[in-house]
Formats: C-alpha cells, sequence, structure tokens
C-alpha cells in the first residue's frame, strides 16, 4: 500500500525516482477515483443545493439568496465546493453540474414566489468553463423554460477572474445571456485584475466585493479604501454594489454608510437547505 511503498522509497533514498513515479501514480489513481465517484454522485442525486440569504442594506430586508453546491458524500457527510469543483472543472463534469444546481434553484425560487414569498432574485454560479460550452445559453434558457421562472429572477455569478481570462468570450457570452433577460452579478470583484476599459463594456448589473477585503473593515486602512473606491466605481458605472462575508455588525454599519446595496455573510445567515432558510423569507 501507499504508506509502506513510501516508506521503503524514503529509508532506501537512492531510490528517489521511483518514489515520485509511485507517488504520482497514487495521485492519478485517486484523482481517477474522484472523478468516477463525482460522476455516481450526480446520478445518484448526493449533491445539495444550500441557500445563502442576501439583504437589502437601505432597510436590511432579505430580499434574495444564493444557491451554493454541497456534495453529501455517504462517508465523510457534507463536502464543501472547494474540495470537489476543480475536479468537476477539470473532467469537463462541471457543466452538468452547474446546469443541475441552475435547475434545482430556479425550481425552488419558482416555489417560492408562488407561495407568496417576495423574493427579487435568485443567485447562481457558473463556473468559467461553461464559457468554452456553446450549449450554454440554450440551456439556461431551456432551465428557465421548464422552470417557469421569469428570467428577471435569475441573476447569473461570475468571477471577475473568469471574465478576465478570456474577455472577448466572456463578453460575447454575458451578451448573449444579458439577452435572455437574466441578470448579471461579477463574483469576487478586486481579485481578477479587471481592466476598466473592460468593465465598463461588460453588460452586467451587479459587483460583488470579495470577502477578502471585507474582512478587515471597519478597522484596516487598505480594506476601507478597496471597499470605498470598488463602491464607488460601482456606482459611477451604474451598477450595484454587494459586500460579501459580512460577519459582525460593524461591518454592516460601515458598508452601509459607503453606500453599499446590497451585504451577504454568516451575520445574516449562513447557506442553509431550502426548508431552514424559508422560514427567514418576507411574505407579501
Ligand atoms: P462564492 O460564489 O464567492 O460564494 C460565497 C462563499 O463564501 C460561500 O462558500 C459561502 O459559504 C462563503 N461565505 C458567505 N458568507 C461568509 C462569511 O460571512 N464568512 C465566511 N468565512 N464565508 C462566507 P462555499 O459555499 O464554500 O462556496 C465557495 C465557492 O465555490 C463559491 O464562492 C463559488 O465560487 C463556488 N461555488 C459554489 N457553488 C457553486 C456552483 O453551484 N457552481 C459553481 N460553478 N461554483 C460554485
Ligand atoms: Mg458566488
Ligand atoms: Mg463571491
Ligand atoms: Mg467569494
Amino acid at each position: 500500500n501507499a504508506d509502506s511503498a513510501l516508506f521503503k522509497a524514503k529509508s532506501s533514498g537512492r531510490d528517489s525516482y521511483a518514489f515520485y513515479s509511485q507517488e504520482m501514480t497514487e495521485q492519478a489513481h485517486q484523482r481517477v477515483e474522484l472523478v468516477s465517484a463525482l460522476r455516481r454522485a450526480l446520478e445518484q442525486q448526493q449533491l445539495r443545493v444550500h441557500y445563502q440569504p442576501i439583504t437589502r442594506l437601505a432597510d436590511g430586508r432579505m430580499i434574495g439568496c444564493e444557491a451554493l453546491v454541497r456534495w453529501e458524500h455517504p462517508e465523510r457527510g457534507l463536502v464543501p465546493p472547494g474540495e470537489f469543483l476543480p475536479i468537476a472543472e477539470e473532467s469537463g463534469l462541471i457543466g452538468n453540474l452547474d446546469v443541475w444546481v441552475l435547475e434545482q434553484a430556479c425550481r425552488q425560487m419558482r416555489h417560492w414566489l408562488t407561495q407568496g414569498h417576495d423574493l427579487a432574485f435568485m443567485a447562481v454560479n457558473l463556473s468559467c468553463r461553461l464559457f468554452r460550452r456553446s450549449e450554454l445559453v440554450r440551456e439556461v434558457a431551456q432551465v428557465l423554460a421548464s422552470t417557469g421562472l421569469k428570467p428577471e429572477y435569475l441573476e447569473l455569478e461570475i468571477t471577475e477572474s473568469a471574465v478576465m481570462e478570456d474577455p472577448d468570450t466572456a463578453e460575447a457570452l454575458l451578451t448573449q445571456l444579458r439577452e435572455l433577460g437574466v441578470r448579471l452579478a461579477i463574483d469576487d470583484f478586486g481579485t481578477g485584475y479587471s481592466s476598466l476599459q473592460r468593465l465598463k463594456r461588460l453588460p452586467v448589473h451587479k459587483l460583488k466585493i470579495d470577502r477578502s477585503f471585507v474582512r478587515g473593515l471597519p478597522a484596516d486602512p487598505s480594506d476601507i479604501a478597496i471597499a470605498r473606491a470598488v463602491t464607488a466605481l460601482g456606482h459611477s458605472l451604474g451598477l450595484s454594489v454587494l459586500a460579501e462575508g459580512i460577519e459582525i455588525d460593524a461591518q454592516v454599519e460601515f458598508v452601509r454608510q459607503l453606500g453599499c446595496d446590497y451585504g451577504q455573510g454568516y451575520l445574516f445567515g449562513k447557506p442553509l437547505p431550502a426548508e431552514d432558510i424559508e422560514r427567514l423569507w418576507p411574505v407579501t
């Protein structure tokens, strides 16, 4: 097994080549296992969608949420997306995964609206790998049609770094998505080196200030400067601005005073299964 191989390789010293190739084989093997486990997870419905509330800062009202995927692994319990999304992206399973999440989220939103909950939008993340998927726009349109959700209730999030990796493709794709009538947000803003030239042309509605710049508020001078600058930039381009990762009262107060429109973070609520989060929703 792997441990005894490692031990032998270490003790033999000059056999380091054998050791490395064996370790690499082991890693490749684990990766193959993980890919097939993830494929089974998709087929056997082991993936779950949790929902995190988004609050309108002007009146403190929860008016939307973000869908976040989890893997309910039979042995390992609830696995966070950071541990399997990279594998999903490399193996090409991400397309199926994102479309599956999209469908769950749209159906859930439609259900909440039908029940009379006064919610403005459901945010869903899209991987940058989907940019290379020519059928994406058609798939989004199909999900909207099959779930009966009006497009203005769906907000698609694309990270700033994904946009900047291939700005022309991203711009073309976002333009097509916008034509469907959905809303668009740039996620993790501030970490992806946008060119302002590009940013002003993107047909988006919202910037989400990355959590890493909210963490140090309200004390850290550079975080203050960045949060203030991003909010001013977003507003001057006619976009709304959301602060991610709000954990304490002083942060809400601070970003509200900066003029941020929305807040999201553990202070307002952690991501939760639909049946737990819906108790927080306002009813008309
Ligand atoms: P994101 O889109 O920026 O989502 C926000 C992440 O920050 C979530 O982590 C959320 O649980 C976490 N978070 C929210 N508020 C707080 C807070 O106050 N404090 C702290 N420490 N964390 C907070 P999560 O669910 O682990 O997701 C991580 C990332 O995985 C997401 O970042 C998103 O990029 C990606 N992701 C999640 N679900 C999907 C999906 O269905 N498709 C794709 N393509 N990506 C997804
Ligand atoms: Mg997001
Ligand atoms: Mg984000
Ligand atoms: Mg983030």
